[in-house]
């Protein structure tokens, strides 16, 4: 599986990047919180109706964990993502990411991937990839052997001159997924990115992320309601009571990376999901 993955040249870097890769302003190296949620509050206010969505959420994520948050439908995993992602505020409570307050949306240490890879249709494989680069003014020669070892860590060189409809919804959302590493960020947020797809394709692309990750370690926040999908990827697995989402528990996942295939047999990951599975099942 790794064999496959390329070494990825590192985009053009700011001030405070360097700052962040060297540990400089941070308390530790090894093991830093990179993302930190502390009691997080958000109430959406809807004409005369208000819906408490998240209720005293506080969570640290450290440097290189892949994180997944499970939960019924409509107990906020959504809310929380886009509170970090600074595409809404919340309503109580601090969130950071290495060490800044997270205030708006466009951070250069941030990539996101949604469930639909809202590409834009009239540009490209290659220049939707382009846009985050474009939007931090990066120039085109500086990111170009980025693009290029991206194409290929994602499997869709050959693809780069496609346009979207041109392509099927598992490369849609591999060009989505290159389009947010293609800036070289140190945390990954994604939400339930793989939700449209089908079973097939969703464990196939499991495998691609795996290999991804594994190739270039990126902190990761992912959001899922596929249980197996959470314990296969992640170190760590949040799971989220019914609304206002509030976290139920922390499950660690006890399996080694790189992460294979067969191990979705094996006693340890079973056993995860039926934690799990019995976690949710509790509530109402
Ligand atoms: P999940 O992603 O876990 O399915 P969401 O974060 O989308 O849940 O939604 C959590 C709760 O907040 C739900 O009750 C939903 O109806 C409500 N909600 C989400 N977005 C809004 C909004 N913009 N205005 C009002 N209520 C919202
Ligand atoms: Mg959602």
């Amino acid at each position: 599986m790794s064999s496959r993955a390329p070494v990825l040249p590192a985009a053009p870097r700011s001030p405070a990047q360097d700052d962040v890769a060297s540990g400089r302003g941070t308390s530790s190296d090894a093991g830093r919180v990179v993302i930190s949620c502390d009691d997080v509050h958000k109430l959406y206010l809807a004409g005369r109706r208000s819906v408490y969505a998240l209720k005293a959420i506080s969570l640290a994520v450290r440097e290189r964990e892949f994180v997944s948050i499970v939960g019924r439908s409509g107990c906020g995993k959504s809310t929380l993502l886009h509170c970090i992602a600074g595409l809404l505020p919340a309503s109580h409570g601090e969130i950071s990411i290495n060490g800044e307050r997270v205030e708006r949306p466009g951070r250069r240490d941030v990539g996101l991937v949604f469930q639909t890879s809202a590409l834009l249709r009239w540009r490209t494989t290659r220049e939707n990839i382009l846009l985050p680069a474009e939007m931090f003014g990066l120039s085109r020669e500086s990111i170009e052997p980025r693009v290029r070892a991206l194409l290929k860590l994602t499997a869709l060189d050959g693809f780069e001159h496609h346009y979207p409809n041109q392509l099927s919804g598992g490369m849609q959302q591999r060009v989505a997924i290159a389009r947010a590493l293609v800036h070289d960020p140190s945390v990954l947020l994604m939400d339930e990115p793989f939700g449209a797809l089908d079973a097939q394709t969703r464990e196939t692309m499991n495998v691609e992320l795996m290999r991804i990750w594994e190739a270039t370690p990126k902190t990761v926040l992912f959001v899922t309601h596929d249980l197996q999908e959470a314990a296969f990827l992640s170190n760590r697995v949040v799971v989220m009571t019914s609304a206002p989402g509030s976290i139920q528990e922390i499950v660690e996942v006890p399996l080694p990376h790189p992460r294979r295939l067969d191990m979705l047999y094996s006693g340890a990951f079973v056993e995860t999901v039926k934690r799990l599975r019995e976690l949710l099942a509790c509530q109402r």
